[in-house]
């Protein structure tokens, strides 16, 4: 059976759910599609949520449990068109499929961009070989809809820790959760070296928040569904928007098409859990697939602007790791509590090493103080035999590694894209989506200057020997950053973007972006705060309410 919904939602991860939130208050009905399973919350009584969660490391990360199987829903890489058809055939920065999305998934750092972020070409000029842009949006433009986010989201954070964070009209709505003790030996060391760290803003609750109670630091957050629902992204949007009366979810249900007659979508075609193909009408389509697959469906629905797909971002990840003397109890916590921005900001020194190494300018990323935490990675990497049980009692790894992840900003090129493989199909019948992809050489520059500085603050804070790793790197070309931004280009121009500064195609103006695929840079830091505030913009936008 189809009925006409004032909007269809296409991806129930961050960005739907936001839509989905904003446009039920606003009185709209909608219909939210979702491809994969439904773990998080009871649609006929959306006050229960769901208990599947676990602290289970084989569940979730070697199980596929949020999905997508990398068997049923393959996507192919390779680095340049030279490479042939594909190099890789499988899993390729997958980010979960599941109602929720990556939001699920995430432990949940979600600061805001500042405010040179939306101007990194004026600011700081062109770089060769690189698409960098102007956001046709501002900070100032951006920021009630980003203290909005914090507060449908349930954001804990210090506004005054962070020097190098954008002007904010109030506080966070909740105070910072407890440190990780392996943070505040390299916070301490950080300081010693000029740095700023600071308690990193968490989408997760320090105190009980909009009917949820305060994270527990169970340290299964990074790769795990959260047991107690203390992350609030997405499931409080989900929640309100479903508690609405004015939302319906349709879990196992991929959109295979978006319909369009005369310049204007009509509906979408879409493959039930059944495996049957229907039809459903709407006066909008909001499309949060996330930043690959809503190119992908872009592709697959028959869309010809030419730069669909292209301008992914990533992020180039520079993990400077270290053996410390004391037990750090890496695995009690948030993942990460601590953070800091020295490096975003290019200064006298960094410019003149950018010169040196030929680029006019380069910048890293928001560094996390974190380290690796699990018994069953570290079973794999420990040696089998009689000595497992001694050096796991031992855990040189769990408890005793230590250090950072710097996300780098990785500069949007043309030729980084998102296409439709030729050949390969899915467990449906359609094209996965390639990945074409290598790293500018101002994510490598950047990688060398910072990760250098990074381990000098790791032996400060008594590292007794350290490490550096980067991805991409030489051993895996393919980037493990679940970061994805770029691949349906934002601005004003139909010549030079695909949507409009209001998430809205050029081509097919009620089809509305809600997720990170418009952002024209990517910045260095996470995406998801910023894909949220944006989606809240546009949507109150096409609804005619106020962000605030
Ligand atoms: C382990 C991990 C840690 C992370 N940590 C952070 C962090 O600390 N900070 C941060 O900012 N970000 C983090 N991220 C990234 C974050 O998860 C993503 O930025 C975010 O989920 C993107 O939200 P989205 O709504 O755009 O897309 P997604 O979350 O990808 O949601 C899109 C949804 O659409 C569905 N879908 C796709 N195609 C179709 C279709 N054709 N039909 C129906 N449904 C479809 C998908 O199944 C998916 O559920 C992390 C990710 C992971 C995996
Ligand atoms: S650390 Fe906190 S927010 Fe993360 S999964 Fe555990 S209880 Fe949930």
């Amino acid at each position: 059976m189809t009925r006409d919904f004032d909007a269809i939602i296409i991806g129930s991860g961050p960005g739907g759910s936001t839509a989905a939130d904003i446009l039920t208050a606003a009185g709209w009905s909608v219909v939210i599609f979702e491809k994969g399973r439904n773990h998080l919350i009871d649609p006929a009584d959306p006050n229960r949520l769901a208990s599947d969660f676990s602290n289970d490391e084989i569940k979730f990360m070697f199980r596929h449990f949020l999905g997508p199987d990398p068997l049923l829903e393959p996507r192919t890489f390779r680095r340049h068109d030279g490479e042939g058809d594909r190099i890789r055939t499988g899993e390729v920065n997958n980010v979960p499929s599941t109602v929720g999305g990556g939001g699920t998934h995430a432990d949940g750092k979600v600061p805001r961009f500042r405010e040179e972020d939306f101007r990194v070409l004026s600011d700081w000029g062109p770089v060769d070989g690189a698409s960098v842009a102007d956001w046709p949006v501002t900070y100032a433009d951006l920021e009630p809809s980003y203290a909005e986010a914090e507060r449908l989201v349930g954001v804990a954070g210090d506004a005054t820790a962070n020097p190098f964070a954008a002007w904010r009209s109030g506080p966070y709505p909740m105070p910072p959760g407890a440190p990780m003790y392996g943070a505040l030996l390299t916070a301490a060391a950080a300081e010693k070296l000029g740095w700023h760290p600071y308690p990193g803003p968490t989408a997760a609750n320090s105190v009980p928040y909009d009917g949820r109670p305060a994270c527990n630091n169970c340290g299964f957050c990074a790769f795990f569904g959260c047991p107690i629902h203390a992350k609030g992204d997405p499931v409080a949007s989900l929640r309100r928007a479903l508690v609405s009366g004015r939302a319906e979810l349709r879990p196992e249900t991929f959109v295979s098409r978006i319909v369009v007659a005369n310049g204007r979508a009509t509906g979408v075609e879409y493959i039930g859990a059944d495996g049957i193909t229907r039809e459903e009408r709407a006066g909008h389509v909001i499309l949060a697939a996330g930043g690959m697959e809503t190119p992908r469906l872009l592709l697959l629905s028959g869309f010809e602007h030419p730069l669909i797909g292209r301008n992914l971002m990533f992020h180039f990840q520079t993990y400077v790791m270290g053996k410390m003397p004391v037990r750090v109890h890496g695995h009690k916590g948030r993942s990460v509590t601590h953070m800091h921005d020295d490096h975003l900001v290019p200064d006298d020194e960094s410019l003149a090493a950018a010169r040196e190494a030929g680029l006019p300018w380069f910048k890293g990323g928001m560094v996390e103080h974190a380290g690796p935490a699990h018994p069953i990675v570290e079973a794999r990497f420990t040696p089998w035999g009689a000595r497992h049980k001694d050096t796991m009692r031992a855990s040189e790894m769990r408890e005793h590694l230590w250090g950072f992840c710097m996300q780098g900003e990785d500069l949007p090129q043309a030729t980084n894209r998102v296409d439709l493989d030729p050949t390969v199909r899915d467990v449906r019948g359609f094209p996965v989506l390639r990945v074409t992809y290598q790293p500018h050489r101002h994510e490598q520059v950047a990688s060398e200057y910072y990760g250098a500085r990074l381990e000098e603050c790791l032996r400060l804070a008594g590292a007794e020997w350290t490490v550096q790793h980067t991805s991409p790197g030489p051993f895996d070309p393919v980037p493990i950053s679940r970061h994805v931004a770029g691949t349906v280009r934002m601005g004003t121009d139909a010549a030079t973007s695909v949507c409009d500064p209001w998430g809205r195609l050029h081509d097919v103006p009620n089809v509305i972006v809600a997720d990170s695929s418009p952002f024209p840079t990517g910045a260095g830091y996470g995406p998801t705060l910023t894909l949220i505030t944006l989606a809240i913009r546009n949507i109150h936008a096409l609804a005619g309410t106020t962000p605030g």
